[in-house]
This record gives structure tokens, sequence and C-alpha cells, in this order.
């Protein structure tokens, strides 16, 4: 299960947001924080346990990718629900769900986040392997309007907090994609919101991967969401003036293929790494 399925939606009108508060007040939580409220189920990992897990991860995230300004708490918190079975996670996630082990939602209204929602399928071996990437989706919202960042950049950087297992696969998946030819342009994958071919995943993960560190490594980490929301306003080719005097969209496939190429199929170090566990 490389890949994650994380969703936005906008709400319009009250309706939508009625139901939501319905939904929340049904579920009884196991734990509650500032940021979050648990439920696992009998049996399963540790309630405490993945509450601090989960606040010492969104600190951390929030330590690597924002600047102090931006690091808020949560309201709505985020609601995280473990699921001991495939049916009970296929049910509370839906369509999509057969291929994956968590799940993000993130609901909007007005510009404003109203709900943040992560979904997890636990595993005896691996536990809840999939929260730091699911998290990663949810912590990144914050700094978007809607909450839905450029779906390269989500992905990229979420993958980041994947194992280094995980890792390393989707950087094979990046070097198979451009020795074969099939690698998508820079141009494609910045624009990428849909898939239309199940040949693009593997290449669109990976590739998502090695952009992120490339441009992380120009500068702060922190600028690569700086970069983003100049590109939602001014287009990719402004902000890669601006930002890291790149010389526009053309440029910047030079460079980053120079520099996967010499990468190779090797994973470099996560600048996440210390919390991918
Ligand atoms: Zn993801």
């Amino acid at each position: 299960m490389l890949f994650c399925l994380c969703r936005f939606f906008a709400i319009l009108g009250l309706v939508a947001v009625a139901s939501l508060a319905d939904s929340a007040q049904a579920s009884a939580w196991d734990i509650e924080s500032d940021n979050f409220q648990i439920r696992t189920f009998v049996g399963g990992p540790s309630a405490v346990q993945l509450l601090q897990r989960c606040e010492s991860l969104r600190a951390d995230l929030q330590q690597v990718w924002f600047t102090a300004a931006d690091r808020r708490d949560w309201s709505p918190r985020c609601q995280v629900f473990v699921h001991s079975t495939k049916s009970s996670y296929q049910t509370a996630v839906g369509r999509g769900a057969a291929q994956t082990s968590g799940s993000s939602l993130i609901q909007a209204s007005g510009g404003k986040i109203v709900s943040r929602r992560i979904d997890l399928l636990y595993d005896v071996q691996k536990g809840a392997s999939a929260l730091p990437h699911e998290l990663t989706h949810v912590v990144l919202a914050d700094r978007f309007d809607d909450g839905r960042p450029p779906r390269w950049l989500d992905e990229g950087i979420a993958t980041m907090a994947d194992s280094p297992e995980k890792r390393t696969l989707h950087h094979r998946d990046c070097h198979n994609a451009l020795r074969t030819g099939e690698a998508l342009r820079v141009v494609q994958l910045l624009r990428l919101e849909q898939f239309t071919s199940a040949k693009q995943v593997p290449a669109f993960y990976g590739q998502s991967l090695s952009l992120v560190h490339f441009l992380a490594d120009q500068g702060e980490p922190a600028n690569l969401i700086d970069f983003a929301e100049a590109a939602i306003e001014r287009g990719y080719d402004r902000a890669l003036r601006d930002i890291y005097q790149i010389e526009g969209i053309e440029d910047l496939e030079r460079r980053w293929r120079k520099y996967a190429w010499k990468m190779g199929p090797k994973a470099p170090q996560s600048l996440v790494l210390t919390i991918a566990r």
C-alpha cells in the first residue's frame, strides 16, 4: 500500500456543516487534547500513546514546514479514527479505500477549515503506520485557502514522512520513470490534480517526492510553502524566479532532471526522518 487517500471538500451552504456537527457528536472519544480527538478499538493501540504521538508529530511537522507565525492550535480539532478491520476502514472512508491504509479528509467552507479527519487501518505488525503521512496532509492544509495545496506539493511533502522502506520504493519509481522515458514533464507534474492512467501514479508520487527534496535543498524548507502560495497567486514561472532564482518551469525541469539522475534510485535523507517512525 504505497499510496494514500487524501480528500478535500469545499462545503457550500449550511446543511452540510450541520450534518458534520451531528456526526461529530455521535462519536464518543477515547481521549481528547487541544488539537485531537482519538477513537481507537478494544485491544487496539493505546489511546494515550496515540494522542501523544499525534501531538508530537504535529509539532515536529509544523516546526519543519511552517514559520513560527503559522503554528496555530486547531479549531476544530482533528478527529482520528483507528480501525481494526478493513471493512470498518472502508465503510468509514468509502470509495477508493481498497489500496490504502490511511485517509485524510479536510472540509472547508468560506475559506475556513470546518472539519479535519484521519482514518487509519491498524496492522498488528506495522501499527498505524500511515499516521505521519496523513497528518502531514492535515498540517499543510492550514496554509492554503480551502485547505487545498497543489497535489504534487501535498503528496511530495507527505511522502517525506513515510517509512524509509516506502520512501526507497518511491525514489525507485522516480528513477524507473526517468530511465524508461515515462516520467511526467515538470509542467504536467505541477498541474496534475486527477490521474488519467494507472501508470502515472507511481511516477507522480516518486517525482513529487524528488522535486520536493530538490526544492527544499535550495533554501529553508518553509520556503517551499511560500513558493506554492506564490505560484497559486502569480503562476509558477514568476514564483520560481522570486523564491528560488530559477528561470521558470523549463529551467526547473533541466535542473531537477540533472539532480534526479545524479541521485539515482537511492533515497536522500528525509528532512522529517526523525519523526517517520
Ligand atoms: Zn497522501
